[in-house]
Parts: C-alpha cells; structure tokens; sequence
C-alpha cells in the first residue's frame, strides 16, 4: 500500500510517517539521527544527501 511507512533499518511497518519515526528514534536512535537530514514525502524513506533523495523520486516514484 502506498499509504506504508517502511523503517529503512529493520524494514517495520507503519501505518503513519509518526508511528515510523516513533519507532525509529526509540528502536535506532543513531540511524534516525543520521539518516534524519532527507525524507522522502511519498514513502518516508530517508536519505544522507538531497541527489540520494532525488535519485530515489526518480526510480521510485517517477517524479
Ligand atoms: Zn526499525
Ligand atoms: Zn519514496
């Protein structure tokens, strides 16, 4: 479903972008932190670097 958040770290599912982040910062605080600086608006994935993030728009979402 489009509407999933997906944790990048353990690949946990989410019904909404806060119960992702929730866990993230309680179950991976270090890679929520440093992977915290790009998100994706469509699925929540996040990315180290805006070209990361537009890479994955592109192959992703074909935006
Ligand atoms: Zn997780
Ligand atoms: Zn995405």
């Amino acid at each position: 479903m489009a509407s999933d958040f997906v944790c990048p770290e353990c690949g946990a599912r989410f019904s909404t972008e806060m119960a992702m982040r929730e866990h993230e910062m309680s179950m991976h605080p270090k890679a929520a932190m440093k992977a915290g600086d790009f998100d994706c608006k469509v699925c929540g994935q996040r990315f180290h670097s805006e070209a990361e993030l537009k890479e994955h728009m592109a192959k992703a979402h074909h935006k």
